[in-house]
């Protein structure tokens, strides 16, 4: 309601002007600004697929596959409808079902666990590493059983979870490992790509990970020809031949469409990793001067490793407090995940507990995600930075 001084005050503009102007809210994720960058090329080839009329697999997806086999450095790539289908492909693959027991973290996106509960077997997690917000693979080998058919490691926020402990332990019980990379793509582990250290990797191109598409889309990619084949079984009805169905099967296929636009932006996404990597370290450089160092903790990649950061993601007190400060100033974060998997009702038949992964239930309540896409500016950094500086210093703990 106008006060009456308000009422009075005609013209207003000794009020505005001792009232700062409210700032343009900044992007999250600005995917209009990646398109516009590339936009003749994205829509010569969706073109190039209409004039074709060829939607459903052919000469785009084949093309697509070879493309990301070589990035990943692996002789198979399979296309399939989602990265939540990926690592469900992947699993069937494997014979993986009922009776049987995976290995992952309780704190990923919903899908990971999903997909070994969709084939029947048991999702069984293992705490995470508060460092990197992995799996702990120091606590693995204390989770595996007579069942124990597979572990999935997810390389969370781009950053690669420890794989070199994980194959051995992989190796030593007879067990397969397949990497959930759908946040990693073009991450490196020990100077490889991430998706070539398992028996199979599982890649998203939902439009915000780092190589997105327009739509839903993934892939996996493998070692092991017999694997693809099966893959490539699984994802189209079983089905080799027109009508004839060798096992049963999906229609898990990923759409020409998407494949041509993926083909245009593969060849950006090193460089825009590389954007990604410049603002976290100066987002690194900012938060120190700042001294905030103190208070919050970074993300610190293991030597090693390389990170793509699909999230910048920072532990801080007082969250939810930040948070909503943020928000009212203007500049938009995200919490992946506020719930760790074991505490979600779709899992609650599983029998965990509050209290059963700490670590993951402690980074749930304290993760905090910052914009970091390429296009991002410095001044919308500088913007992040002094913004969450006001925030402490005018809030003393
Ligand atoms: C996005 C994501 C998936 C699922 O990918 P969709 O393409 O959305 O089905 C699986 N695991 C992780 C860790 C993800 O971030």
């Amino acid at each position: 309601m106008a006060s009456p001084q308000q009422l009075t005050d005609r013209s207003g503009s000794n009020r505005m002007a001792a009232q700062p102007e409210k700032k343009k809210p900044l992007q999250f994720l600005d995917l209009k600004a990646q398109f516009a960058s590339i936009r003749e090329d994205v829509l010569k080839a969706v073109e190039g697929v209409f004039e074709s009329q060829h939607f459903i697999l052919g000469k785009e997806v084949q093309l697509l596959e070879q493309e990301i086999a070589s990035f990943v450095g692996v002789p198979e790539a399979v296309g399939c409808a989602s990265g939540s289908d990926a690592l469900y492909l992947s699993l069937l693959a494997l014979h993986i079902g009922r009776d049987d027991e995976v290995i992952t973290t309780p704190f990923t996106f919903v899908a990971t666990a999903g997909a070994i509960a969709r084939t029947g077997a048991k999702p069984v997690f293992v705490d995470i590493d508060p460092v990197t917000y992995n799996i702990d693979a120091s606590q693995i080998e204390g989770a595996i059983t007579g069942k124990t058919r597979a572990i999935i490691p997810v390389h969370l926020f781009g950053l690669a979870a420890d794989l070199d402990p994980i194959l051995t332990i992989a190796n030593r019980h007879n067990v397969a490992v397949v990497e959930d990379a759908a946040q990693a793509i073009g991450a490196t582990y020990g100077g490889r790509q991430v998706g070539s250290l398992g028996l199979c990797g599982c890649f998203s191109f939902f439009p915000s990970k780092n190589l997105g598409c327009a739509g839903d889309g993934g892939l996996i990619t493998t070692t092991d020809a017999k694997i693809a084949d099966e893959l490539r079984l699984l994802r189209a009805h079983g089905s080799r031949k027109k009508y004839q169905y060798e096992i049963l099967g999906t229609n898990s296929r990923l759409d020409a469409l998407h494949a041509a636009i993926l083909r245009v932006k593969l060849p950006h996404l090193q460089g825009w990793a590389e954007k990604r990597s410049e603002h976290a370290e100066l987002y690194k450089t900012l938060f120190a001067a700042a001294g905030l160092t103190n208070i919050f903790v970074l993300p610190s990649t293991p030597e090693g490793r390389t990170h793509v950061y699909n999230q910048f993601v920072i532990r801080v007190p007082r969250r939810e407090e930040l948070r909503a400060f943020l928000d009212s100033e203007g500049i938009p974060t995200d919490v992946y995940y506020p719930a760790p998997l074991h505490v979600q009702p779709a899992f609650s038949y599983l029998g965990y507990e509050h209290g059963s992964f700490p670590e993951a239930e402690k980074a749930s309540k304290e993760v905090l995600a910052l914009p970091v896409y390429p296009e991002l500016s410095r001044q919308d950094q500088e913007r992040v930075v002094n913004t969450i500086s006001d925030f402490y210093s005018s809030n003393p703990a």
